[in-house]
């Protein structure tokens, strides 16, 4: 057995990994006319630009940093319709019929970020990776039988392990099951989301970088040196769009950590993953998540309850760092794993964790996709937004609009503060 020398005292160092080679932008002066600008370059925004530019429109993307530099750009990118809610939540939530739609729409996202890879040549550590929900109890173990079940009762592709036959794909005495399903992947979506800019370019979409939306207004946004005037004006910006002064009472962010190993070694890979490495997460509801990415490191997340709804990024966390160091070490605790790089991320949230995606109540022009919680929903939704505006597709609609009803109202949020409600929101539909 391979062990590792660790050096515990040392704090990974605080740097977003994907970010350390970025080239300089482009700018925008002057007054610009175009069918679409899109605000924000995550993979919402970028995802919107190419639907619309397929579409036969001239799209514009003004990015407030570099495309990737929000929550896309910082993520583990398990690509899995999962996000925040697996299947048996949303059979729970909405019936099994709504569930499949649901469901459907984001494995429609997980597809549409593959078909991009694999027609651009995307370059972006793709790795097939099966996604595998474990539990972390006997109690939990009854959380991946109804995970389970509802996959059977929907006819999807899955398979169930109890403690001894996870084992035999995990290598860890902690787990007490799991189940697995297929076609999901895992990439570095800030490689991906760079890529996508430049394909975007070649395909005739104007990308500025460093050129933040000041305003948005009915006909189109300011920049500090531009205005564009748009027919349809795309916010996605997710949890910033309050600092536009948009959607403030509708979005939050929930805060989640990132640490990175070093590379490890073919046969440490092998202690952990015996068979091949799966995209794994666990089912408690503040969950950690780990895979393995490229250079045979090992990726872990998680948040606890006193920073998921912190309200900004908390750097140098030493409390995160230990407790991730903990759960890699308690999980497996024969390989002594050695940690280089750890970071905070953001993601924006409504009250009921479904996506925003609707006009704006008084600017009929302005259409947010925000609040997604996921990368393969945040795929969908953009050219869900592009088949809504120019092909009047409404059929979910009522799950993404901004007048929906959430758990929490807005008088109850006007008392309890905005952390307590979105807290309380999501908790809700999380045990309804
Ligand atoms: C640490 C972490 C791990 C995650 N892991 C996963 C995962 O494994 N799988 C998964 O599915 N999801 C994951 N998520 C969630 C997922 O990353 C997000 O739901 C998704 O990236 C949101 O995409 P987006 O385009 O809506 O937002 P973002 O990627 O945040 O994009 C918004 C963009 O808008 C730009 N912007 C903001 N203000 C302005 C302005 N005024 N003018 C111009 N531009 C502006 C920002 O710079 C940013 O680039 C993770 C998130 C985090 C933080």
């Amino acid at each position: 057995m391979q062990r590792i020398k660790q050096t515990t005292s040392l704090m990974p160092q605080d740097q977003v990994f994907w970010y350390l080679d970025k080239q300089s932008p482009k700018r925008l002066h002057g007054t610009i006319k175009t069918d679409v600008v899109v605000v924000g370059g995550g993979m919402a925004g970028l995802s919107a630009a190419q639907s619309f530019r397929d579409k036969g429109c001239s799209v514009v993307l003004l990015e407030k940093n570099y495309c990737g530099a929000g929550a896309s750009g910082k993520s583990s990118g398990f690509i899995t319709p999962a996000s925040e809610y697996n299947v048996s939540d949303l059979v729970r939530l909405f019936g099994q019929h709504e569930a499949n739609r649901l469901w459907q729409f984001a494995c429609s996202g997980v597809q549409s970020i593959k078909k991009n890879i694999e027609a651009f040549g995307i370059d972006c550590d793709y790795q097939q990776q099966d996604s595998l929900l474990v539990a972390n109890s006997s109690s939990a173990y009854a959380k991946i039988t109804s995970e389970y079940d509802a996959h059977q009762k929907l006819s999807y592709k899955s398979q169930l392990y109890d403690k001894a036959a996870l084992a035999s794909i995990v290598r860890s005495p902690e787990y007490y099951g799991g189940v697995s399903y297929p076609d999901t992947f895992g990439i570095n979506t800030y490689r991906y989301c760079q890529a996508m800019k430049a394909t975007l370019e070649t395909s005739g979409v104007q990308i500025f970088e460093e050129t933040p939306v000041v305003t948005v207004h009915a006909n189109g946004v300011d920049t500090v040196d531009a205005r564009l005037e748009a027919d349809h004006i795309i916010v996605c910006v997710d949890r910033f769009a309050p600092d536009l002064k948009l959607l403030a009472n509708d979005v939050f962010c929930a805060q989640t950590f990132l640490m990175l190993s070093a590379p490890l070694s073919d046969a440490t890979i092998k202690q952990l993953f015996p068979d091949r490495p799966f995209m794994v997460w666990d089912s408690d509801l503040l969950y950690y998540y780990y895979r393995i990415i490229e250079g045979n490191r090992l990726m872990i997340g998680g948040t606890n309850l006193t920073s998921i709804f912190w309200g900004k990024e908390q750097h140098n966390s030493r409390t995160m760092v230990t407790a991730l160091q903990g759960y890699a070490k308690k999980k497996f605790p024969n390989i002594v794993i050695n940690f280089e790089y750890f970071w905070p991320g953001l993601i924006g949230i409504s009250k009921d964790i479904l996506p925003i995606a609707d006009y704006d109540s008084v600017m009929p022009k302005v259409y947010y996709i925000n609040a997604v919680a996921g990368l393969p929903w945040a795929a969908a939704l953009g050219r869900y937004s592009a088949d809504k505006i120019l092909d009047k597709r409404d059929d979910l609609d009522h799950y993404f609009s901004l007048t929906r009803k959430f758990p929490v109202g807005l008088l109850a949020q006007s008392i309890v503060g905005k952390r307590i409600a979105f807290g309380l929101s999501n908790l809700t539909m999380l045990y309804k």
